[in-house]
């Protein structure tokens, strides 16, 4: 069984398709970079995949329950309320600009949600948040804010934030392309020991040497489209017109 699979997943926004068409499948402790130019849709996929947004049609399943499905006129229909719920405790998702709670402290950013969704004991919330933090290397700025935290340090506070949940799924939109180059290096860092982990990950980058580095599979999107996918290998080796111009670029 998946962990997430998405099935003919279709997107317009102002008549315009963004997702046009797009199947895919997670398994367990899999590691899945998404590529692709700017535009091309990569962020509506993962704002699809965990409900951010309502896609227009098709199948979003996790563990092989359905969160949404075709209605009888084609259109999406979503599971309810409280399904909903349940299925997004399976997934967390971490942004490019880090979306941190600026009048929180990092422990208090880490525990909010554990304590206030999960109903979680407070003490057990913020043992398990001191435990995070070292494995991010911020044990001792439990009680800075956001604003006294360098950009790298703030993302790998909302990486910690996202582990407190405990998701099966980590979704990655892009998690260092707001960062000075100087700080990517401890970011990646982090992602990688998840990797360590066995935690299964879709990461939406730029970093070419790290998606090749790290992921199980790539897939590389133009214009709404999946054009290719495979292993590091293939994809980085391809012969394919649209990848050798856009990895020309980046790698
Ligand atoms: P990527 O993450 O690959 O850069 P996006 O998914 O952000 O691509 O965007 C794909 C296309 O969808 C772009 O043309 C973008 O302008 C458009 N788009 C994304 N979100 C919205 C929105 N909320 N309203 C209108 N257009 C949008
Ligand atoms: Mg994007």
């Amino acid at each position: 069984m998946y962990l997430l699979e998405m099935n003919h997943i279709k997107k317009s926004f102002d008549g315009q398709g963004v997702l046009k068409d797009i199947s895919l499948a997670v398994e367990e402790g899999e590691i899945v970079s998404i590529i692709g130019p700017s535009g091309s849709g990569k962020s509506t996929l993962l704002r699809c995949a965990t409900m951010l947004e309502r896609m227009d049609s098709g199948e979003l399943l996790y563990l092989g329950e359905k969160a949404a499905w075709n209605g009888p006129d084609g259109t999406a229909v979503y599971a309810g309320k409280e399904k909903q719920k349940e299925i997004q405790g399976n997934y967390g998702l971490v942004f490019q600009n880090f979306n941190l709670f600026p009048h929180y402290n990092v422990l208090k950013n880490i525990i909010d949600a554990p304590i206030h969704v999960q109903k979680r004991k407070s003490e057990e919330a913020v043992r398990e948040a001191y435990d995070l933090l070292r494995k991010m290397g911020l044990e001792d700025k439990a009680e800075a804010y956001p604003c006294q935290l360098s950009g790298g340090q703030c993302q790998r506070v909302a990486i910690a934030r996202a582990l407190a949940l405990n998701p099966k799924i980590l979704f990655f939109d892009e998690p260092t392309s707001a960062l000075d180059p100087e700080l990517t290096g401890e970011v990646l860092k982090v992602i990688r020991s998840l990797a360590d982990l066995q935690i299964t990950m879709v990461i939406v980058t730029h970093e070419m040497a790290f998606a090749r580095d790290i992921s199980d599979r790539v897939i590389f999107m133009a214009d709404g489209l999946i054009v290719e996918e495979g292993t590091p290998e293939e994809v980085f080796a391809s012969n394919n017109e649209r990848t050798q111009n856009f990895l020309g670029r980046y790698g």
